[in-house]
């Protein structure tokens, strides 16, 4: 791994408060290289030789979930999907564009959606996810 990469990891692990452990290390440089939302399934497949457990896998990306460093971007038809969260601000995730041709997934870093200012009678936001469809360049 190089340095840079190695010191921007360890900076987001702290930042999170989390302990700087292998697999949360590995972990995070393929959510970085990936710079879309892969699945958990994606993520073990990149991992090569190294690679921990399953369910050491999803048990890292889960707790990365509670402190917040990752994001489950979206719920696919049958699985998740996660990205690293340093694009996205305290209430609102970037927007995603999905082809409705072939999947693919493309992160919006750049587009900002005004947040919607009134839910439901009761309920309360969290958070909002603005996901845009239509077709890739390949589809079109
Ligand atoms: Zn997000
Ligand atoms: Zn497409
Ligand atoms: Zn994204």
């Amino acid at each position: 791994m190089k340095s840079q990469l190695k010191e921007r990891i360890d900076n987001l692990l702290d930042s999170a408060k989390l302990k700087r452990t292998g697999p949360r290390r590995t972990i995070l440089e393929i959510l970085l290289a990936g710079n879309r939302p892969q699945t958990a399934d994606e993520i073990v497949s990149a991992m090569g030789n190294t690679r921990p457990n399953k369910v050491t896998v999803y048990r890292t990306l889960e707790n990365m979930v509670v402190s917040g460093l990752v994001h489950k971007a979206f719920v696919g038809e049958r699985s998740q999907y996660y990205e690293l969260a340093d694009k996205c601000t305290e209430h609102q995730c970037h927007p995603h564009f999905v082809c409705t041709g072939c999947g693919r997934t493309s992160c919006m870093h750049d587009v900002s959606v005004s947040m919607a200012t009134s839910a439901p009678a009761g309920f309360v936001i969290q958070r909002q996810q603005v996901r845009l469809e239509g077709l890739c360049p390949e589809c079109a």
